[in-house]
C-alpha cells in the first residue's frame, strides 16, 4: 500500500495509474475506519482497479460548537485496517497541505443543504462540498464511493458532480449496520454502554415507521407522529424525524421512495440514520462490530 500525504505526489500516482490504464476508485473517509468504510472499499474494488482511500477530518465542516478537536483519530489503527482491505493507496494530508490559509472560494450548497442537516449544522455542506471537490481534483478519480448512511452529503455530492461538471461517477453503497441495528458511525466511539443502548432508538425509530407504513398508513404526519414517539426513549433528545423524497423535499403521502431521516443526541453525541421505506431496514448488511 503506498502511503502519500503530499498533493502533487497523490495527483502523480492517480496520473501514472492512469496512464497504464487503470481505472480508480476512490473512498473519501475522516477515518477511524470501521465496517461501513471498508465496505465501500471493497464496492470499490468491484469498480476499479486501484482504490484510493483519504483520511483527513476536514475542519470546514464542523460548526463552532462541534467536535472537530476531539473527533476520533488514530492514523496507524487505520493504515493497518486499510493495508488489510488491499487499499492500494492511502492518501492522509495534512490540514496546512489541504489548507495553507483559509479558503476564500467554497462551493455554496444551495436550499437542498438547508434543510435536515444543513438546518441544525449551518455551512456544514459547504464545507462538506469544498473538501470533496479539492479531493475530486487532486486524487482524479473515476468512481468515488459514498455511503447512504449520510444519504443527504450523498445526494448532494451528486449534484455537485452533475452542477459543475467533475468527469467521475458517484456510487452510492447502504448502511451498514451493527446486528442490533445500530448505523455503523466513528462517533459510536463516544458511546458508554449505557449511551449505546439508547442509541438503538433511532434504527428503533426508523422500523417503527417502516411497519406503520407496511400496515397501510401512508399519511407521513401519522408515520411521523410515530416515529418521533418511538425516538423519544430514555437518554435520548430527538432533533427531527423527517419523511422527504430524493430532493429532500417534504412529503405529504410516502411512497416506496419516500427516505425516513432521523436526527437525535444520546449524551453529548449527535447521531443519524436513514431508510428508504421501500428498501427497509433488514435489506443493510449487518456485521458484528
Ligand atoms: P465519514 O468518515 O464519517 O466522513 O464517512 C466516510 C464515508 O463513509 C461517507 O461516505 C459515509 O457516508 C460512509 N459511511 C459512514 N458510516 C457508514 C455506514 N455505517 N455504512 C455505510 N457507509 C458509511
Amino acid at each position: 500500500m503506498q502511503e502519500i500525504s503530499s498533493l502533487s505526489a497523490m495527483r502523480a500516482w492517480t496520473r501514472a495509474e492512469k496512464a497504464r490504464g487503470r481505472r480508480i476508485g476512490f473512498v473519501p473517509t475522516m477515518g477511524f475506519l470501521h465496517e461501513g468504510h471498508l465496505r465501500l472499499v471493497d464496492r470499490a474494488r468491484e469498480l476499479a482497479d486501484r482504490v484510493v482511500l483519504s483520511v483527513f477530518v476536514n475542519p470546514l465542516q464542523f460548526g463552532p460548537q462541534e467536535d472537530f478537536s476531539r473527533y476520533p483519530r488514530d492514523l496507524d489503527r487505520d493504515r493497518r485496517l486499510a493495508h488489510a482491505r488491499s487499499v492500494d493507496c492511502l492518501f492522509a494530508p495534512e490540514r496546512s497541505a489541504m489548507y495553507p490559509a483559509d479558503p476564500i472560494a467554497r462551493v455554496a450548497a444551495g436550499p437542498m443543504a438547508d434543510v435536515l442537516e444543513g438546518k441544525i449544522r449551518p455551512g456544514h455542506f459547504s464545507g462538506v462540498l469544498t473538501v470533496v471537490a479539492k479531493l475530486f481534483h487532486v486524487v482524479e478519480p473515476d468512481v468515488a464511493l459514498f455511503g447512504r448512511k449520510d444519504f443527504q452529503q450523498a445526494m448532494l455530492v451528486q449534484r455537485l458532480v452533475r452542477d459543475l461538471d467533475f468527469p467521475l461517477e458517484i456510487e452510492v453503497a447502504p448502511t451498514v449496520r451493527e446486528l442490533d441495528g445500530l448505523a455503523l458511525s466513528s462517533r459510536n466511539t463516544y458511546l458508554s454502554p449505557d449511551e449505546r443502548r439508547s442509541a438503538l432508538a433511532l434504527s428503533r425509530a426508523l422500523r417503527a415507521v417502516e411497519q406503520a407504513w407496511r400496515g397501510g398508513q401512508a399519511e407521513a404526519a401519522a408515520l411521523q407522529k410515530k416515529g418521533m414517539e418511538t425516538l423519544a426513549a430514555p437518554g435520548v433528545q430527538p432533533e427531527y424525524v423527517a419523511l422527504v423524497d430524493e430532493a429532500m423535499q417534504p412529503v405529504e403521502r410516502v411512497t416506496a421512495k419516500t427516505i425516513v431521516a432521523v436526527a437525535a443526541r444520546v449524551g453529548a453525541t449527535r447521531l443519524i440514520d436513514n431508510v428508504v421505506l421501500g428498501e427497509g431496514i433488514a435489506a443493510d448488511p449487518a456485521v458484528r462490530a
